[in-house]
């Protein structure tokens, strides 16, 4: 759903000459003033960096106040952001893997590519965990489209069997399962009980993909985040909480390329 935007966004640069000393060290940031919002708050994003959110008419001196406050906090945030980025960088999304690591099965696989004068792109598996990938290994878009379509195999091989292993031993069956490569959706469960698993699953820890296995093989009980569903999965998996956590911070673990 589109919602329109009543969001307004300056830049403000926060070096004045006038500050204090302990206030000219200051990162910058941007105001963004929100009619919806009902108090002062910061946010620290890869794409924003700092950003202050103020209610409309709100006495903008308030908040070079507000940033001495939070210094601290704001500092191990954009620290945070630092390191995210670095570690985007070190994956280059524009080259291709030379190893793929799957956490959930343990497996390290090794790629090689090998370069023919051809227009097409072709990836066979090879003893040792190989991976071959031949033709117009040039075209790196085409190269990442077929290392998914290889990943997205792998998950059909190695996930589907497990899930269902799960699901016989929680005895709630489902009917039917499909591997995809959802952009934000590690996996989803419909109203007839079809399960649709997200290949980059395969990254995950085993826990974690467990975790998602009993969360949505609950949801064929309880097609919601009731405190019934919750309950539900807390008697598979007591662990639930923590490990629903992880899966907001295993977006880390997914190589750029995929
Ligand atoms: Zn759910």
């Amino acid at each position: 759903m589109f919602v329109a935007c009543h969001l307004t966004i300056l830049t403000v640069s926060m070096v004045t000459p006038k500050l204090p000393a302990n206030l000219t060290d200051l990162p910058e940031y941007q105001l963004r003033v929100s009619p919806k919002a009902k108090h002062m708050r910061l946010s620290v994003s890869l794409d924003k960096g700092l950003e202050v959110v103020v209610p409309e008419n709100f006495d903008h001196r308030r908040i070079l106040e507000f940033l001495v406050q939070k210094r601290s906090w704001i500092e191990k945030a954009l620290q945070q952001v630092d390191q995210k980025r670095e570690y985007l960088a070190a994956q280059s999304p524009d080259r291709l893997p030379e190893t793929i690591y799957l956490g959930a099965i343990a497996e390290t696989w090794q790629v090689e590519y090998l370069s023919a004068n051809s227009k097409f792109i072709t990836a066979k598996e090879q003893k040792g965990q190989k991976i071959l990938v031949t033709g117009n290994v040039e075209n790196i878009e085409a190269g990442k489209a077929l290392l998914r379509q290889w990943l997205n195999r792998k998950a059909q091989k190695e996930l589907i069997p497990w899930l269902r292993k799960v699901s016989v031993a929680a005895r709630l069956p489902y009917r039917q399962t499909s591997v995809r490569g959802q952009k934000t959706l590690w996996a989803s469960c419909s109203s007839s009980k079809n399960i649709s698993l997200n290949f980059k699953l395969l990254f995950l820890e085993p826990d974690a993909v467990n975790y998602v296995f009993i969360h949505e093989l609950c949801h064929t009980i309880h097609m919601n985040h009731s405190a019934k569903f919750w309950a539900l999965v807390s008697k598979y998996e007591p662990n639930y909480l923590k490990l629903d956590r992880s899966l907001n911070q295993a977006w880390q673990i997914i190589p750029a390329w995929v």
